[in-house]
């Protein structure tokens, strides 16, 4: 069974060519899983070639617009695809705060409310939940009081996802033994900042918990001034990119 992962969003909520905000799509076999839907997620999806018809998971590190927006556009393209009609559940796995951020969005726009399909929203702690063919682990990142990281193991298998985060031994403990740890990378070395990780940061983390590879995600400016794979190379030995809007990586 094939397990890969396409980054569909490299970038935060300030707009930039080639990173755009947050969306990781990782394809376990024949299922798309995605994890976060800043705005343009959607379109990204399609060209990545997967669709979003085929949805049937998504699930949100934090409830921040640049990680949420497209939420809405998905379910309103869900309800309004002409010629066709979804059927089958929708399942919106979240942190703490999904339940309340789904009906504010139903109540802002109404017509978004699904109207041939269930919805299942669900909210989720640090836990491990196992599904058909794949796992999900989450632990808190520290980013939000909710906000979660996700750990997605298939086919002997290892992908972790931070969302956004800051350096913290849960997230280590999170993504042991990766063969991908898509890392949020904020900012470079010596920026100052309590609720994003820095290069410096990223590289302890992925030493710690002894990845094969660090994708270095969720760029802003500043982290791209620089050369913040030299400053991860610095903490870690293992293979380094630098994530940019439809990477595909083969976990
Ligand atoms: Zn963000
Ligand atoms: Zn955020």
């Amino acid at each position: 069974m094939n397990f890969d992962v396409t980054i569909l969003g490299a970038g935060t909520g300030v707009p930039l060519p080639q990173r755009s905000p947050a969306g990781v799509l990782m394809q376990i076999g024949a299922t798309p899983l995605v994890f976060d839907l800043g705005p343009g997620t959607i379109p990204r999806l399609t060209a990545a070639g997967a669709s979003y018809r085929d949805l049937e998971f998504v699930f949100l590190t934090h409830l921040h617009p640049d990680h949420t927006l497209d939420l809405v556009m998905l379910l309103q393209a869900l309800n309004y695809t002409p010629g066709w009609t979804r059927e089958k559940p929708l399942h919106l796995i979240g942190c703490r705060g999904t339940h309340a951020l789904y009906a504010d969005l139903v109540r802002a726009y109404p017509s978004i409310a699904p109207r041939a399909f269930e919805m299942g929203v669900r909210e989720i702690g640090a836990e491990r939940i196992a599904f058909a063919d794949w796992t999900i682990e989450t632990a808190p990142t520290g980013h939000t009081d909710a906000s979660i990281a996700y750990r997605v193991e298939a086919a002997g298998k290892v992908a972790v996802y931070t969302g956004d985060a800051k350096e913290n031994s849960e997230l280590a403990r999170l993504a042991r033994g990766a063969d991908v740890f898509i890392c949020e990378c904020a900012f470079p070395r010596g920026y100052a900042t309590d609720d994003h990780m820095t290069a410096d940061a990223v590289g302890r983390v992925a030493r710690a918990a002894h990845v094969k590879r660090v994708v270095l995600n969720h760029l802003y400016p500043p982290a791209l001034a620089v050369d913040v794979g030299a400053q991860v190379r610095e903490e870690f030995s293992g293979e380094i990119l630098i994530a940019v809007d439809g990477m595909r990586i083969e976990v």
